[in-house]
Order: C-alpha cells, then sequence, then structure tokens
C-alpha cells in the first residue's frame, strides 16, 4: 500500500481556486446567470455559453472561456468571478478519496469528500449543507462544533463544481452527508438539488439525501416529488439509546418518525435506506439487532449499517469503539432476518479523517 499523501492546496491548485469577493457565478443555473449578465447587455447566447463553461468545463476564470471576445473576457473579470469557494486544504487518501476543506467568503470552513468505489462505475462526492450542526449526535464530530450557519444553494452547488475543477473527474452521485442537517436547511438544499439536477447533469436518482429524521422536513421533501433517495440515520431502534445518541429524537420522537418515513416512501414509491451506526456496547446488542429487524420489516427499504468511524475527545481518547468485524456480521444476519437488504458500509478515508467534521475540527486546532 503507497503511504497517505497529504497535500497542502496553496502548494498546489489553489492560485486557480483562490477567489475574491466579487459575485461568483459557480452554482448558478442559466436563468439566473442571465439575471446577473442582464446590466452587461450582452445577446442572450453569451449567457449559454458562460453556463456551459462553468458546468461542462469546469473553469475557474474567463480567460479559459476561449470563444469570448477578449474586451467581453475583461468586462466580466472586473465584474464576476466564478467560483466562490476557496480551497482551504485537501487530503488524498491512500484509497483514492479526496477530502477537501474549503473556506467560505465569510472564513467559515466547510468539508467535502469526493469517494471512488472500485464496484461502483460512478464518483460520489459528499456535500455539506451548514457549517456545524444543531443537532449534536453524540459519535459525530459536527454535533461537537455546534450550529454555526446554513449553507447557500450556491455554496452547496460550488461543492461540486470545485471538486470536479480540482480533480478533473466527473461526478455521478450526491449524497448530502457531510457536515450538517440538511433537512434543517430545506429551501437551500431542495435549490441546490434543483440546480444539481438542472446544470450540473446529475439525475435525482443519483442523489441521496441523509437526515437525523426532521420529519417537517421529511415532508417538505416529499412535496417535491424528486425521485431522490432518503436517508434516515436511525442508529438505534429503541427510544431510550436513540435519545441518547441523537438528541433531536425528544423534539421527533421514532413513533411519529417512523410513519413519516412510511409515508415518504409510500408516496415517492422511493426505497428509503435507513443507516445504522454501530457503536461497541451501545447500539449492536442482539436485542437491538431484533428490534431494528421488527422495524425494518414493513418499511420499504435497505439497511446500511456504518461501523463507527472514531472521533477523539481533548485527552485523544476515543469517545466509542467500533465493534469487532465478527460482531458486525453477527448483527447484520439478525437483521437480514427482516427480509431487507442489509449492507456494511465499506469505509473509504479513514487515514485521512473522512469522517464528517473531522478535517475541519483538526484544522480549526491548528
Ligand atoms: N446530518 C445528516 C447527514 C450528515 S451525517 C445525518 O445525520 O443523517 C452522515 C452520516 O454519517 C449519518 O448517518 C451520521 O450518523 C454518520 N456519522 C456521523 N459521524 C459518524 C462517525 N463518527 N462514525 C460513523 N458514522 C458517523
Ligand atoms: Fe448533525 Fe448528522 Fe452529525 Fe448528527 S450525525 S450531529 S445530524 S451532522
Amino acid at each position: 500500500m503507497t503511504k497517505p499523501e497529504l497535500k497542502s492546496a496553496q502548494k498546489t491548485k489553489a492560485g486557480s481556486l483562490r477567489a475574491g469577493s466579487l459575485p461568483a457565478l459557480s452554482g448558478l443555473d442559466l436563468k439566473e446567470i442571465q439575471e446577473k449578465l442582464k446590466p452587461l447587455n450582452l445577446p442572450a447566447f453569451r449567457a449559454r455559453q458562460i453556463h456551459s463553461w462553468i458546468y461542462h468545463k469546469y473553469v475557474s476564470g474567463f480567460d479559459e472561456m476561449t470563444d469570448l471576445p477578449a474586451s467581453l473576457r475583461d468586462q466580466l473579470k472586473e465584474s464576476f468571478q466564478i467560483p466562490l469557494l476557496n480551497l482551504a486544504h485537501l487530503q488524498v487518501s491512500s484509497d483514492g478519496t479526496r477530502k477537501y476543506l474549503f473556506s467560505l467568503a465569510d472564513g467559515q470552513l466547510v468539508e467535502s469528500v469526493l469517494m471512488s468505489f472500485h464496484d461502483r462505475k460512478n464518483l460520489s462526492a459528499c456535500l455539506s449543507s451548514q457549517v456545524g450542526c444543531a443537532v449534536g449526535c453524540t459519535f459525530c464530530a459536527t454535533g461537537y462544533l455546534g450550529f454555526k450557519r446554513n449553507l447557500t444553494k450556491q455554496e452547496i452547488v460550488d461543492q461540486v463544481m470545485s471538486i470536479q475543477r480540482e480533480s478533473g473527474l466527473r461526478v455521478g452521485n450526491i449524497v448530502y452527508m457531510g457536515q450538517g442537517e440538511p433537512l434543517l436547511n430545506v429551501d437551500e438544499v431542495v435549490a441546490s438539488i434543483r440546480a444539481v439536477i438542472g446544470s450540473v447533469g446529475i439525475g435525482a436518482r443519483h442523489i441521496t439525501v441523509s437526515t437525523s429524521g426532521i420529519i417537517p422536513g421529511i415532508e417538505r421533501l416529499a412535496k417535491e416529488h424528486l425521485p431522490l433517495t432518503l436517508a434516515l440515520s436511525l442508529h438505534a431502534p429503541d427510544p431510550q439509546t436513540r435519545e441518547k445518541i441523537v438528541p433531536i429524537t425528544r423534539k421527533y420522537p421514532l413513533e411519529e418518525l417512523i410513519p413519516a418515513l412510511k409515508d415518504y416512501a409510500e408516496t415517492s414509491g422511493r426505497r428509503v435506506t435507513i443507516e445504522y451506526v454501530l457503536l461497541a456496547g451501545v447500539t449492536d446488542s442482539a436485542q437491538q439487532a431484533k428490534g431494528l429487524a421488527d422495524m425494518v420489516r414493513d418499511i420499504h427499504c435497505n439497511v446500511n449499517l456504518i461501523p463507527f468511524n472514531p472521533i477523539y475527545d481533548e485527552n485523544g481518547k476515543s469517545l466509542y469503539k467500533r465493534p469487532t468485524r465478527a460482531a458486525q456480521e453477527q448483527f447484520k444476519k439478525i437483521v437480514e432476518r427482516s427480509g431487507r437488504t442489509v449492507t456494511i458500509r465499506l469505509e473509504r478515508g479513514t487515514d485521512i479523517d473522512a469522517a464528517c467534521g473531522q478535517l475541519h475540527n483538526k484544522f480549526q486546532e491548528k
């Protein structure tokens, strides 16, 4: 195995990704670009050209738009920039996972991850929807950051564009599984999904939104009638355990959340995903496996077991333990009695802190 490569963006392509304070065009759809260009009185096809350069060629500046007259490029440079995010740091794992830390115009930091799976054709990008998170799950690094602010649609979409620009690779799947709770920022997240479909060109069937269980957000998403995949971070079938590790359970209890999820699966006709983090001695008992099997039996779903990705307290002590491989398999076997497909999540980029929030925390400490 090759050693994990640690790169600083400043040494690589940061120059071309560094953005100033002008309004950014990345993350906007064609109509919005037309709107921004209005004061320049350009023919209608110019907006289409610019939109195409941004979304199909991933350009970072107007000079790369070679079919625009030089005078127009100069004019555009005075009024706009393309990317919105600055690449602050990039880590590349030995398995090819690329973890990005982006800084926003106000200096806040967010993470995105590009994952490649050898058994799948498409690359997946994991996007953040907020800076920090208010939900405060006890096993999640982002939870310890607390909530800072929502990301805008443009900041969400520019994560995909910045990843494609930096890597030169085309993203095929999008998962809203980075920092933040997408359904507590549902307007901007839905707008970003529409832009990903319409401008980036990734179909709704290749998009997954993961939630800790925000019932009004699930109901709102259902009304959008988008054929995407909804993933529920269930993590415990019993209310006592779930209340401890996913505190929002007290606001949206399981007895209301599960019917809301079933409604979503029925009205959308889409199979949902149940995510379940395996914490040794906390969520991995045989009784909990049986409870989970009973719960998912009549939900139109697949189950994804996530072995805990270690996060550490200030003394360097891991907050939870990951169950052994044998214990994970044993848990899986019991859940499979439900008749549902059960998978154990493949680990990506564990050598580069690819669990959400980890790179952010490390960077802030420095
Ligand atoms: N806020 C949303 C989406 C972001 S978190 C949600 O909670 O669903 C994406 C997934 O990673 C969630 O299932 C979350 O529970 C899980 N996760 C967070 N920290 C983890 C860790 N340290 N180990 C394993 N999974 C983790
Ligand atoms: Fe927020 Fe999701 Fe982390 Fe919970 S797991 S704190 S909801 S980002």
